[in-house]
C-alpha cells in the first residue's frame, strides 16, 4: 500500500466562507489522478465540510470505482455525542453519504478530555465493536489530541483498538504540550499501526522561515514540504500519512513526493533539529487551521484565518505591514466576521482547540499587531 492518504478535510470550495460549498468537480478530478497513480486511501469525517466531505467522496470515488479498489476511513464525532441513540443514526448517515456498505478504517474521532462525554460510558466502544462483528467496520481505531499518558489510558480501557491516528510532524515531535514523540512511543509500545495526521502542521511547514528553507535546499535541493513528508513517512510503524489537499497542484506535488519517498538520513535529521530551532524562534501561534473552534465563537471571528495572517507576519519578522496588513484589511472589509479586537474573552473556543492554544490571549496579540498600527484604534481596551 502506498503511504499517502487523501485527507478530505480541506477540500477546494466555491465560497471560502462556506465550508459546505465543496467544489465537487475539482474533487472528482483530484481523486481520479490520485487513483490513477496507484494511491487509494481516503480519510473523511462526519463533521468535515459540514457533512459534504463524505458526500464528495461518494461523488468522486464510490460512484466510479469498484468497492475493493479503494480504502475509506471515517469517524464517529465524539464531541457531538450526548445520547446513545445518536450512534446508530450517525453511522447509518455515514454509510449512506459514502455510498458504501462497509467502512475500512473507522475511528473514534478526537479522543481527548473535552470529548469524554462521547465515549466515557463505554457505549460508543461497545456499539462500534458490534458494528465490526457485523462486518460494517473492518478495522477499529481512534484519533487523539491529548497527552501520551491520556492516550495510553484510553488504549488500556479500549483494548480492541487496532490502529491509531496521531498528529506527528517534526515541529511537534518534542513539543511538551502536543507530545508527538511520546504519543508515537505509546503507539509503538502497544503495536498499534499509525496513521499520521497534520504532517505539515496545517500547511505551516510548507512556508518555513527563509533561513530554515535555505538550510534544507542547500543540502539536497528539496523544498520544505518534501522534508516534512519524508520525516513522518520514514518513522517505523507509520502505515499512512494523510495530507489535507485543497488543490490539484497540491495533489500533484504530494504524488510526486510519495512516488519514491525515502526516509531522512542522519545528516538530514541533524538539519531538521536546526530547522525546528529556527521555526520555534519565529512561530507565533501553533494553529493548524483545523476549524474546530469556529462554531463556538459568538463574535463570528474566523480564528484560524487571523492566526494564519499573524503567523506569516511574524515569520517575515518585519515591521512592514504591506503584505499581511493587506490580508488583514481584506478580512476586515468583508464586514461579516469579527476582528481580533472583537473577542469578548468568553473562552468558549478554548476547549475546542486540539492544539491547546489560549485563543483569546493570542487574539490580543493579533489585535495589537494589526488593528492598532493599521487603524490606530484598540477596540477592546484591557
Ligand atoms: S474567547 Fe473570543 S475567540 Fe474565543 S469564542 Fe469567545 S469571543 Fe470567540
Ligand atoms: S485555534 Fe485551535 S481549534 Fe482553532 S483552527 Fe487553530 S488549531 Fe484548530
Amino acid at each position: 500500500m502506498k503511504k499517502l492518504g487523501f485527507g478530505l478535510m480541506r477540500l477546494p470550495k466555491l465560497d471560502k466562507d462556506d465550508e459546505s460549498s465543496v467544489e465537487y468537480e475539482q474533487v472528482d478530478k483530484m481523486a481520479e489522478t490520485f487513483m490513477k497513480n496507484g494511491f487509494n486511501y481516503f480519510d473523511t469525517a462526519y463533521i468535515y465540510h459540514q457533512g459534504r466531505s463524505e458526500v464528495a467522496f461518494k461523488h468522486a470515488v464510490t460512484d466510479h470505482y469498484p468497492r475493493e479498489s479503494f480504502i475509506i476511513a471515517d469517524k464517529m464525532p465524539l464531541p457531538f455525542i450526548n445520547k446513545d441513540e445518536q450512534l446508530e443514526n450517525i453511522f447509518q448517515d455515514q454509510l449512506e453519504r459514502l455510498g458504501v456498505d462497509y467502512i475500512d478504517y473507522y475511528l473514534m474521532h478526537n479522543v481527548c478530555e473535552s470529548s469524554e462525554d462521547g465515549y466515557l460510558n463505554g457505549k460508543t466502544y461497545e456499539f462500534l465493536k458490534q458494528k465490526k462483528e457485523e462486518g460494517y467496520i473492518k478495522h477499529l481505531g481512534f484519533s487523539a489530541h491529548d497527552s501520551a499518558e491520556y492516550v495510553e489510558e484510553f488504549i488500556k480501557q479500549n483494548p480492541g483498538m487496532e490502529f491509531i491516528q496521531l498528529q506527528i510532524n517534526y515541529l511537534d515531535w518534542e513539543n511538551n504540550v502536543l507530545q508527538a514523540r511520546k504519543c508515537y512511543e505509546v503507539a509503538q509500545k502497544y503495536n498499534l499501526p499509525i496513521v499520521v495526521m497534520e504532517p505539515l502542521k496545517g500547511g505551516f511547514l510548507v512556508n518555513v522561515p527563509k533561513e530554515a528553507e535555505k538550510l534544507m535546499c542547500e543540502y539536497n535541493g528539496q523544498p520544505p514540504i518534501q522534508w516534512a513528508l519524508r520525516y513522518v513517512a520514514g518513522l517505523p510503524g507509520v502505515f499512512m500519512v494523510l495530507s489535507g489537499m485543497s488543490s490539484y497542484d497540491q495533489l500533484k506535488e504530494n504524488i510526486e513526493i510519495f512516488d519514491d519517498i525515502k526516509p531522512l538520513n542522519d545528516e538530514e535529521h541533524e538539519i531538521i533539529k536546526k530547522v525546528v530551532e529556527i521555526i520555534n524562534n519565529n512561530i507565533a501561534v501553533e494553529c493548524t487551521g483545523c476549524n474546530y473552534c469556529l462554531s463556538s465563537c459568538p463574535e463570528n471571528i474566523v480564528i484560524p484565518e487571523l492566526f494564519q495572517i499573524y503567523n506569516h507576519q511574524m515569520i517575515q519578522n518585519t515591521d512592514n505591514f504591506t503584505a499581511y496588513g493587506n490580508a488583514y484589511i481584506n478580512y476586515a472589509k468583508s464586514g461579516e466576521h469579527g476582528l481580533a479586537g472583537d473577542c469578548i474573552k468568553c473562552q468558549a473556543c478554548i476547549p475546542k482547540c486540539p492544539q491547546h492554544i489560549n485563543i483569546p490571549e493570542e487574539l490580543v496579540k493579533v489585535r495589537d499587531t494589526f488593528e492598532i498600527p493599521l487603524y490606530g484604534f484598540n477596540q477592546q481596551e484591557e
